[in-house]
Formats: C-alpha cells, structure tokens, sequence
C-alpha cells in the first residue's frame, strides 16, 4: 500500500507525520472520506466544497491547491489499485511548537491520503440484512458542523454500539430528539414522508451522502421533511436508515433492540441505496 504524505507517495507502513504535529497534540485538523465507486470519485466536487469549509472555519490553509490535491487523491487511488473502496485525506495545521495558540509564523499545513478497498458484497450483503443502532447523549461540542479528526466522543459511541452488537450509535440531544450517527447522517420513513435532521442549525454535519440523497427523493416520488425525530418516533417509523460515504445507505431494522418495522430492511433504503450511484457525479 502506498499514503501520500506531505508532497510523497510512500509506502504505507512508513508514513509518518512529526510528533509535534497539531492534529497528533490537539486535534487541530479536518478530514474528508470520499467513496471510489467503479474506479471514480462519488461526489468529489461536494467533499472537496465540504473541505474548504472546514478549513475555513478552522482558519487552516490549504495544504495545495484544489486542482493538485485532485491530481494526489487520483494518485493514492491508482498506486493502491482500488476499484471500489474509500479515499481518505486530512489536513491539520501543521508541525509547531506545543502551543494551544496558532503559530505565530504560520506553518505548513500537513496533508496525507490513504486509500484503501472495500468489498462492494460484503457491503451489499450487510444491507440485505439491515443493521442495529444504539443510542447514546450527544455530548460532542458545538461545533459538529465542521469535519473535525477531533472525534474522541464519537470513538466511545461506536465502541459502546459495537459492545452492544450494533453497527452504529445515534446520537440523542438533551430534549431526546436523534442528532445522527457517530459517523453517518440519520433517517426515517413515515408514509411517503422521509425525515432527517436539519443541517442549518449546526447540530449534525452536513454529509454528502446525505445531501445527494435529498437531490434523489422526488425522482422516487418521496417527500422530504427535515426535521428532528425522538428514538421512540424512529423504532415506530415505517424504516429506518443511515447515510454515510462510507456506508452508502444502510437500512436500520433495530433501535435499541426494538424491531423497526417488520423488522427488515425496508424498500425505500434499499432503493435509494441501489439508485445512488447512478445519481452521484462520478469523476
Ligand atoms: N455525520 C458524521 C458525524 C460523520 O462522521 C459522517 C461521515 O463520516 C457523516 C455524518 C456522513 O457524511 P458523508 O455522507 O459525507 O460521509
């Protein structure tokens, strides 16, 4: 396996970054996981749009232009051979001085991108079968918005749905409404109404999965209601689901070990899931 890091393609066991590097210390880094479907980038031009907010927000340069960074996620997607699997690429502030502070002579952000695949059946296969969810208090911080590595209570959500033999951990706020996943965007289905969670408050990031789907439901004759929804409203929804680059979409068919539905995945997942690709621009 080949990691780029920093202007290198090197081999991935000896891709390194310093020790005094700002996401290593603090977290002081954005990250994006782009899906490579058949060879192709799925929305790459949204993740890329994503990464320039976050970084934005973080008032972190970026690391090389749009067009070069393009030409590295191609690279470390070739030299690794994946057809279908994932592309991750993060920057962090860069290498300075233990200080909460930025630097105060700006330092070259770090920049690495890894690629790695996946089995598209192995996938398909956990979808046929729909997952389970856990849930957990939302006690990230106010910031969600922005795709941050800073991700140390959304680890010990997924640690806690895997110890409960789940796929996911939802995130519930303190009025007891689902946020999203610990890495996925959250959905239900009532009628022919599909719910997920406002993005424009900043208590859920804004996936790209997510936005694409949204793009999808009239063409499926769905109407969109983005709006919050408590757990007890989700184990009672006709579906459930989760959104993810990682996960395509995932139907969920258990809430707390409560069947969602007849307990299957339903067919609303399962068609917008058969459908994404050929809706996402592929590049
Ligand atoms: N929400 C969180 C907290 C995430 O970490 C992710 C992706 O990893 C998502 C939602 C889904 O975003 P996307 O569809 O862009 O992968």
């Amino acid at each position: 396996r080949i990691a780029y890091v920093n202007g290198r393609y090197v081999p991935h066991r000896d891709a390194t970054v310093h020790v005094e590097d700002r996401g290593y210390q603090f977290a002081d880094g954005v990250y994006e996981v782009c899906e490579v479907h058949a060879g192709k980038l799925v929305d790459e031009k949204r993740h890329l749009d994503r990464l320039d907010r976050s970084l934005r927000e973080l008032r972190i340069d970026w690391p090389l232009s749009r067009e070069a960074l393009r030409v590295v996620l191609r690279e470390v997607v070739q030299r690794n051979r994946v057809r279908d699997g994932l592309v991750y690429f993060q920057v962090t502030r860069g290498v300075a001085k233990r200080d909460h502070a930025f630097p105060k002579v700006p330092v070259r952000p770090s920049l690495v991108v890894t690629a790695r695949s996946s089995d598209p059946q192995a996938n398909d296969a956990a979808a046929e079968k729909g997952v389970a969810v856990v849930t957990c208090p939302d006690n990230r911080w106010s910031r969600v918005d922005i795709k941050t590595v800073g991700l140390l209570a959304n680890v010990l959500a997924r640690q806690a749905a895997v110890e409960a033999g789940a796929r996911e951990a939802w995130f519930v706020d303190r009025d007891g409404y689902v946020t999203e996943g610990a890495s996925s965007n959250a959905w239900i289905v009532t009628g022919d109404k599909v719910i997920t969670r406002p993005a424009d408050d900043n208590a859920i990031l804004r996936g790209v999965t997510r936005t694409t789907i949204i793009d999808m439901l009239a063409d499926h004759g769905l109407t969109l209601e983005e709006r919050a929804f408590t757990v007890e409203e989700a184990q009672k929804a006709r579906e459930a689901f989760m959104t993810a680059a990682t996960a395509i979409v995932m139907p969920i068919v258990r809430i707390d070990g409560v069947e969602v539905g007849d307990g299957k995945p339903g067919p609303v997942a399962l068609g917008l899931r058969r459908a994404l690709h050929s809706t996402a621009e592929l590049a």
